[in-house]
């Protein structure tokens, strides 16, 4: 099979593979000794659990781990987020929760976003399957919540 005249065939198994790849590999899953952020996420419809915790050391993620169950979308997911915000200000966890909002919305982001969130874009695929869009998003809004909750009362 070639990609045909879009390529997209192509980008579709590219997607694919990171996200088996996060699914069966999952990033950042050792528990975090104090942590300043720990909270529990469970998507009911579909049975997607997951325990996150953070560390924020001078307003930026010194430590994080996930650790959960569920779908292949809602742990690859988390295992992305986990990578994605190790040593990320909280402002750029922000931000890059804004655009995967976005991108799961269908909007398309300019190639700048696109870098911002880099690997992360594989879950574009999801937008294909409306009722997964919440296991996609399950880890990242949870955790955005409590880190703009977490900063609020410091
Ligand atoms: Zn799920």
């Amino acid at each position: 099979m070639t990609g045909g005249m879009s390529g997209l065939s192509d980008m579709d198994d590219l997607y694919e593979a990171i996200i088996l790849d996060h699914y069966r590999s999952p990033r950042n899953t050792a528990p975090v000794e104090e942590p300043d952020i720990d909270l529990d996420v469970n998507n009911p419809f579909c049975g997607d659990e997951f325990h996150i915790q953070l560390k924020v050391d001078d307003d930026a993620v010194s430590q994080v781990g996930i650790t959960g169950r569920g779908c292949a979308i809602s742990q690859a997911s988390a295992s992305l987020l986990a990578e994605l915000v190790k040593g990320k200000s909280t402002d750029d966890v922000h931000t890059a929760v804004d655009l995967i909002r976005r991108l799961l919305k269908g909007e398309e982001l300019t190639d700048e976003e696109a870098d911002v969130l880099g690997d992360i874009e594989a879950l574009a695929g999801v937008r294909k399957f409306p009722v997964r869009i919440k296991c996609a998003l399950l880890s990242w809004i949870g955790l955005d919540d409590a880190l703009k909750e977490f900063s609020s009362t410091k």
